[in-house]
Protein backbone atom coordinates (compact mmCIF):
# COMPACT_ATOMS: atom_id res chain seq x y z
CA UNK A 1 0.00 0.00 0.00
CA UNK A 2 2.77 2.43 1.21
CA UNK A 3 4.85 1.24 -1.64
CA UNK A 4 2.23 1.92 -4.24
CA UNK A 5 1.47 5.67 -2.64
CA UNK A 6 5.03 6.35 -2.46
CA UNK A 7 5.31 5.04 -6.08
CA UNK A 8 2.60 7.41 -7.70
CA UNK A 9 4.10 10.33 -5.83
CA UNK A 10 7.79 9.78 -7.38
CA UNK A 11 6.15 9.10 -10.61
CA UNK A 12 3.88 12.64 -10.43
CA UNK A 13 6.87 14.49 -8.81
CA UNK A 14 9.29 13.05 -11.67
CA UNK A 15 6.08 14.34 -14.07
CA UNK A 16 5.95 18.07 -12.88
CA UNK A 17 9.97 18.28 -12.51
CA UNK A 18 10.47 16.88 -16.11
CA UNK A 19 7.60 18.89 -17.38
CA UNK A 20 9.45 22.36 -16.15
CA UNK A 21 13.01 21.82 -17.32
CA UNK A 22 11.00 21.29 -20.49
CA UNK A 23 9.27 24.57 -20.23
CA UNK A 24 11.80 25.99 -18.72
CA UNK A 25 14.33 25.66 -21.93
CA UNK A 26 11.37 26.42 -24.42
CA UNK A 27 11.03 29.67 -22.35
CA UNK A 28 14.98 30.26 -22.36
CA UNK A 29 14.81 29.90 -26.07
CA UNK A 30 12.25 32.12 -26.69
CA UNK A 31 13.83 34.98 -24.97
CA UNK A 32 16.93 34.08 -26.26
CA UNK A 33 16.40 36.05 -29.15
CA UNK A 34 15.48 39.25 -27.34
CA UNK A 35 17.34 41.26 -24.33
CA UNK A 36 17.51 39.58 -21.73
CA UNK A 37 17.84 40.49 -18.09
CA UNK A 38 21.09 38.86 -16.32
CA UNK A 39 19.23 37.24 -13.52
CA UNK A 40 18.45 34.35 -16.37
CA UNK A 41 21.87 32.84 -15.87
CA UNK A 42 19.93 31.78 -12.96
CA UNK A 43 18.23 29.21 -14.95
CA UNK A 44 20.84 27.89 -16.16
CA UNK A 45 21.05 24.77 -13.77
CA UNK A 46 18.44 23.56 -16.34
CA UNK A 47 19.66 20.13 -17.56
CA UNK A 48 19.04 19.21 -21.49
CA UNK A 49 18.62 16.16 -22.79
CA UNK A 50 19.45 15.22 -26.88
CA UNK A 51 16.12 14.48 -27.85
CA UNK A 52 14.80 17.83 -26.19
CA UNK A 53 17.73 19.85 -27.65
CA UNK A 54 16.76 17.95 -31.13
CA UNK A 55 12.84 18.72 -30.95
CA UNK A 56 13.21 22.64 -29.90
CA UNK A 57 16.11 22.67 -32.66
CA UNK A 58 13.46 21.45 -35.16
CA UNK A 59 11.05 23.50 -34.61
CA UNK A 60 12.86 26.42 -34.62
CA UNK A 61 13.42 26.73 -38.35
CA UNK A 62 16.70 27.97 -38.41
CA UNK A 63 17.11 27.57 -42.20
CA UNK A 64 14.11 30.01 -42.65
CA UNK A 65 16.03 32.26 -40.19
CA UNK A 66 19.44 32.17 -41.87
CA UNK A 67 17.15 32.89 -45.45
CA UNK A 68 15.62 36.03 -43.55
CA UNK A 69 19.07 37.10 -42.04
CA UNK A 70 20.19 39.83 -44.52
CA UNK A 71 23.00 41.12 -42.76
CA UNK A 72 25.95 40.42 -41.11
CA UNK A 73 24.71 41.42 -36.82
CA UNK A 74 21.54 39.02 -38.16
CA UNK A 75 23.56 36.28 -38.99
CA UNK A 76 25.45 36.45 -36.03
CA UNK A 77 21.54 36.54 -34.22
CA UNK A 78 20.74 33.40 -35.58
CA UNK A 79 23.87 31.92 -34.58
CA UNK A 80 23.92 33.19 -30.92
CA UNK A 81 20.00 31.54 -30.38
CA UNK A 82 21.34 28.10 -32.26
CA UNK A 83 24.09 27.78 -29.99
CA UNK A 84 21.92 28.37 -26.99
CA UNK A 85 19.16 26.17 -27.71
CA UNK A 86 21.68 23.75 -29.09
CA UNK A 87 24.57 23.53 -25.91
CA UNK A 88 22.43 26.26 -23.06
CA UNK A 89 25.52 28.45 -23.59
CA UNK A 90 25.92 31.70 -24.44
CA UNK A 91 28.12 34.91 -23.62
CA UNK A 92 27.68 38.67 -24.43
CA UNK A 93 29.41 41.97 -25.07
CA UNK A 94 31.12 40.61 -28.33
CA UNK A 95 32.21 42.67 -31.21
CA UNK A 96 32.59 42.35 -34.88
CA UNK A 97 35.72 43.38 -36.81
CA UNK A 98 35.81 42.83 -40.86
CA UNK A 99 39.59 43.21 -41.72
CA UNK A 100 42.45 42.53 -44.48
CA UNK A 101 44.04 38.85 -43.48
CA UNK A 102 45.41 38.43 -46.85
CA UNK A 103 44.79 35.39 -48.94
CA UNK A 104 46.24 32.18 -48.06
CA UNK A 105 44.66 29.43 -50.44
CA UNK A 106 46.92 27.07 -48.87
CA UNK A 107 46.49 27.39 -45.01
CA UNK A 108 42.67 28.83 -45.27
CA UNK A 109 42.09 31.91 -43.09
CA UNK A 110 38.80 32.89 -42.42
CA UNK A 111 38.35 34.40 -39.30
CA UNK A 112 40.17 34.73 -35.84
CA UNK A 113 38.94 35.17 -32.21
CA UNK A 114 41.83 36.39 -29.65
CA UNK A 115 41.01 34.26 -26.07
CA UNK A 116 40.26 36.83 -23.65
CA UNK A 117 39.22 39.39 -26.42
CA UNK A 118 35.44 40.33 -27.19
CA UNK A 119 36.40 40.89 -31.05
CA UNK A 120 35.39 38.03 -33.71
CA UNK A 121 37.26 39.15 -37.07
CA UNK A 122 36.17 38.03 -39.81
CA UNK A 123 38.69 37.98 -43.54
CA UNK A 124 37.61 40.54 -45.99
CA UNK A 125 38.83 38.51 -48.76
CA UNK A 126 37.13 35.78 -48.82
CA UNK A 127 34.27 38.05 -48.72
CA UNK A 128 35.08 39.21 -51.73
CA UNK A 129 36.47 36.11 -53.52
CA UNK A 130 32.54 34.49 -53.20
CA UNK A 131 30.69 37.26 -54.29
CA UNK A 132 32.97 37.06 -57.61
CA UNK A 133 32.26 33.26 -57.45
CA UNK A 134 29.58 31.92 -55.99
CA UNK A 135 27.22 35.01 -54.43
CA UNK A 136 25.18 31.89 -53.21
CA UNK A 137 27.90 30.89 -50.50
CA UNK A 138 27.95 33.98 -49.30
CA UNK A 139 25.62 33.54 -45.94
CA UNK A 140 26.61 29.89 -45.16
CA UNK A 141 30.28 30.53 -45.14
CA UNK A 142 29.75 33.94 -43.16
CA UNK A 143 27.21 31.69 -40.53
CA UNK A 144 30.09 28.91 -40.38
CA UNK A 145 32.79 31.21 -39.28
CA UNK A 146 30.65 33.18 -36.85
CA UNK A 147 29.52 29.68 -35.41
CA UNK A 148 33.59 28.58 -35.62
CA UNK A 149 34.45 31.99 -34.02
CA UNK A 150 31.27 31.90 -31.12
CA UNK A 151 32.14 28.78 -29.88
CA UNK A 152 36.10 29.36 -29.51
CA UNK A 153 34.52 32.43 -27.56
CA UNK A 154 32.46 30.58 -25.28
CA UNK A 155 36.29 28.45 -24.10
CA UNK A 156 36.73 25.94 -26.68
CA UNK A 157 39.98 26.36 -27.28
CA UNK A 158 40.57 22.80 -29.27
CA UNK A 159 40.67 22.90 -33.07
CA UNK A 160 39.19 19.53 -33.93
CA UNK A 161 36.45 19.91 -31.10
CA UNK A 162 35.24 22.90 -32.45
CA UNK A 163 35.40 21.98 -35.90
CA UNK A 164 33.47 18.86 -34.81
CA UNK A 165 31.28 21.18 -32.72
CA UNK A 166 30.38 23.32 -35.64
CA UNK A 167 29.65 20.67 -38.06
CA UNK A 168 26.98 18.89 -35.80
CA UNK A 169 25.24 21.53 -34.61
CA UNK A 170 24.72 23.06 -38.16
CA UNK A 171 23.86 19.34 -39.29
CA UNK A 172 20.99 19.08 -37.09
CA UNK A 173 19.50 22.81 -37.51
CA UNK A 174 20.05 23.20 -40.97
CA UNK A 175 19.92 19.82 -42.81
CA UNK A 176 22.73 17.53 -44.03
CA UNK A 177 22.36 19.00 -47.38
CA UNK A 178 23.08 22.81 -46.67
CA UNK A 179 25.37 24.48 -48.16
CA UNK A 180 26.61 25.30 -44.56
CA UNK A 181 26.86 21.80 -43.10
CA UNK A 182 28.48 21.20 -46.34
CA UNK A 183 31.34 23.76 -45.62
CA UNK A 184 31.37 22.46 -41.91
CA UNK A 185 31.99 18.62 -43.37
CA UNK A 186 34.90 20.42 -45.62
CA UNK A 187 36.11 23.10 -45.89
CA UNK A 188 39.00 22.52 -48.27
CA UNK A 189 36.89 21.82 -51.29
CA UNK A 190 35.54 24.64 -51.14
CA UNK A 191 38.46 26.70 -50.94
CA UNK A 192 38.56 27.56 -54.41
CA UNK A 193 35.36 29.75 -53.68
CA UNK A 194 37.27 31.10 -51.07
CA UNK A 195 40.55 32.09 -51.82
CA UNK A 196 42.23 33.54 -54.69
CA UNK A 197 43.79 30.94 -56.39
CA UNK A 198 48.09 30.60 -56.45
CA UNK A 199 48.82 33.61 -55.00
CA UNK A 200 49.15 34.27 -51.43
CA UNK A 201 49.54 37.81 -49.59
CA UNK A 202 49.77 39.43 -46.14
CA UNK A 203 48.65 42.47 -46.25
CA UNK A 204 50.87 45.44 -43.86
CA UNK A 205 48.01 47.64 -42.35
CA UNK A 206 44.74 45.03 -42.34
CA UNK A 207 42.34 48.27 -41.88
CA UNK A 208 39.82 46.16 -39.22
CA UNK A 209 36.93 48.08 -39.24
CA UNK A 210 34.18 47.33 -36.23
CA UNK A 211 30.52 46.25 -37.60
CA UNK A 212 27.93 48.58 -36.12
CA UNK A 213 24.53 46.61 -34.22
CA UNK A 214 26.51 43.73 -34.00
CA UNK A 215 25.49 41.25 -30.76
CA UNK A 216 21.98 43.14 -30.27
CA UNK A 217 20.68 40.53 -28.13
CA UNK A 218 22.73 41.35 -25.49
CA UNK A 219 23.09 45.38 -26.17
CA UNK A 220 20.52 46.19 -23.25
CA UNK A 221 22.01 44.84 -20.14
CA UNK A 222 25.65 45.55 -21.63
CA UNK A 223 24.86 49.04 -21.78
ZN1 LIG B 1 39.40 27.88 -34.95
Amino acid sequence: MYLLFILKAFAFISFIFISFRLLSLEFLCTIAERPRPTTISNFKLVLYTKTWQNRLIMRIDYKARLDEANSLPDIFEVVKSLVFCSTGKSRGGLMLGIANLGNHPQGFFGGFFTTGSNVIVLNKIPLQRIKETRPELYKPYVFHVMLHEYIHSLGYLDEEDVRTRVHQITRDALGEDHLATQIAADTGSFIKHLAYPDISWKPEDTGLELVKGFDRSSVSYIA
